[in-house]
This record gives structure tokens, C-alpha cells and sequence, in this order.
């Protein structure tokens, strides 16, 4: 695998990662948000991340192999927040997805006014159409949200906690569920990351051209065997930095 890594010390490297992106599943997503499109991006680790779907991380893995791929999925809570889920693998994210799933309200909706919500096969061509709106709340509170990603082998970030859906903004605080945040702004970060947390910027990209205009960067040894295991690892360690930190 080659990445397009930075150098930093002599034994010691980051890698550009945009965890929070977009495909064509989620309503509010450009219908050109598909492997071919976003796989050659500047990045060496990205995550795509649906709301309340994981039905199109199949095909990315399949088709970004010269990247690290996170499955993942972005879980609308029954309290209104969003929450990213990071999987070590397709499977256990294709869990979550399916009890998720279970757990909406199949309100049927109009495709032409909120978007179509295209699902991929393999070859990259459009197979299937959700036909319930997944931009809606789920009956999934945020405690067990958090619980079903820790559950499958992944690890839970609030996301975008900084703006609406995020859980600063819909609560008014960060409620103790995880310690590890996705933020906006500066000085969120700032004082976030005073306080222990562990601190993400990334894109949030619903247009290819919003592919890695927010990143993060993870710290790894030279030489250093990566999997999306490991990865997802080191996010929770803490071995990663934002934006401001470079
Ligand atoms: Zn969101
Ligand atoms: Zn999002």
C-alpha cells in the first residue's frame, strides 16, 4: 500500500485522514459521492460515513484499496445529535446498520425534493434506492448508540459537536458517553482538548469538492503495519491531530 505520508520526525510519521464523508446513500449527498470519485483524494485514511447507513462501505473498501478505509456510519440519535460510528471492519459496521435500521421510522418520502438515497453494488453502478427518508431521527438514544458501535469492535465519536446535530449545540453540553469529539471551530478545540479529549476535524463532505478540506492527522511509527483496526486504535488513544496542530 502507498501513501502519500508526511514526514515529521525520524521515527514517526502522520497521515492525512478524513474520517466524516458522505457517499451517495444520504439524501443530502451529491449523487457523484462514489468510490471513483472520491478514492483519489489527497488522503491516506478516510471514513464514509452515512446517515443512519453503512449499506455502501462494501463497495469503498473494495474499491479504495490504495487507501486505509474505516467503515462507519453517522447515527441521528433519538435526542437529535449525530454520532459517528468507526468499525474495524464491513461486517460489524453492516451490523450496527441493520439494528439501526430496525429502529427508524420508514417514513416514505419524495426522492426529487429530499434526494435520493442511491445504493451501490460492487461495480460502482446504482443497484437499489433506500425508500424511507434516513435523514430523520432514529428511536436510538445516544447512550445506546455509543453502546451498539463499543459493542461491535468500534469506537464512538461526537460529532460535529460545535454545530447543529452536534451535542454542544442540541444539549448544551458534552454528555460523558466518549471521549473523543469531532469540532468546527477553534476555539472548541481549544478548550476541548484542555479538558482531555480527544479532538477531530474533518470534512463532513457531501460534494466531492468538499473531500479533505477538513482533516486530521494520525501519528504513526515508520514502518509501522496499519490496518483499519489499528487505526481506529490510535484514534481512540489520542494519536491523532487537528488541524491546528500541524
Ligand atoms: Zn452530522
Ligand atoms: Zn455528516
Amino acid at each position: 500500500m502507498s501513501l502519500g505520508l508526511r514526514t515529521e520526525g525520524t521515527n514517526t510519521k502522520l497521515l492525512v485522514m478524513d474520517l466524516h464523508i458522505h457517499s451517495c446513500l444520504s439524501p443530502c449527498a451529491d449523487l457523484t459521492m462514489v468510490p471513483s470519485m472520491i478514492c483519489n483524494a489527497n488522503l491516506d485514511v478516510f471514513s464514509v460515513t452515512d446517515h443512519n447507513s453503512a449499506w455502501n462501505v462494501a463497495v469503498f473498501q473494495r474499491r479504495c484499496s490504495s487507501k486505509l478505509f474505516i467503515p462507519g456510519i453517522e447515527i441521528h440519535t433519538a435526542e437529535d445529535v449525530h454520532v459517528l460510528g468507526y468499525f474495524p471492519n464491513v461486517h460489524d459496521a453492516l451490523k450496527v446498520s441493520s439494528i439501526v435500521e430496525g429502529l427508524m421510522d420508514k417514513f416514505e418520502y419524495d426522492p426529487e425534493r429530499f434526494g435520493y438515497q442511491v445504493i451501490l453494488d460492487d461495480e460502482e453502478n446504482f443497484s437499489g434506492l433506500v425508500e424511507y427518508y434516513l435523514g430523520f431521527p432514529t428511536k436510538v438514544t445516544l447512550d445506546r448508540a455509543v453502546e451498539l458501535i463499543h459493542s461491535h469492535g468500534g469506537i464512538a465519536v461526537l460529532a460535529h459537536v460545535d454545530r447543529k446535530f452536534g451535542a454542544m449545540y442540541q444539549l448544551g453540553l458534552i454528555p460523558d458517553v466518549t471521549n473523543i469529539v469531532e469540532v468546527r471551530n477553534k476555539e472548541t478545540w481549544l478548550s476541548l482538548k484542555k479538558k482531555g479529549y480527544v479532538v477531530l476535524t474533518s470534512s463532513d463532505a457531501h460534494t466531492p469538492d468538499e473531500v479533505g478540506v477538513r482533516k486530521s492527522y494520525l501519528e504513526v511509527l515508520r514502518g509501522e503495519e496499519l490496518s483499519t483496526e489499528k487505526v481506529i486504535r490510535k484514534v481512540s488513544a489520542g494519536h491523532v491531530r487537528t488541524l491546528w496542530e500541524i
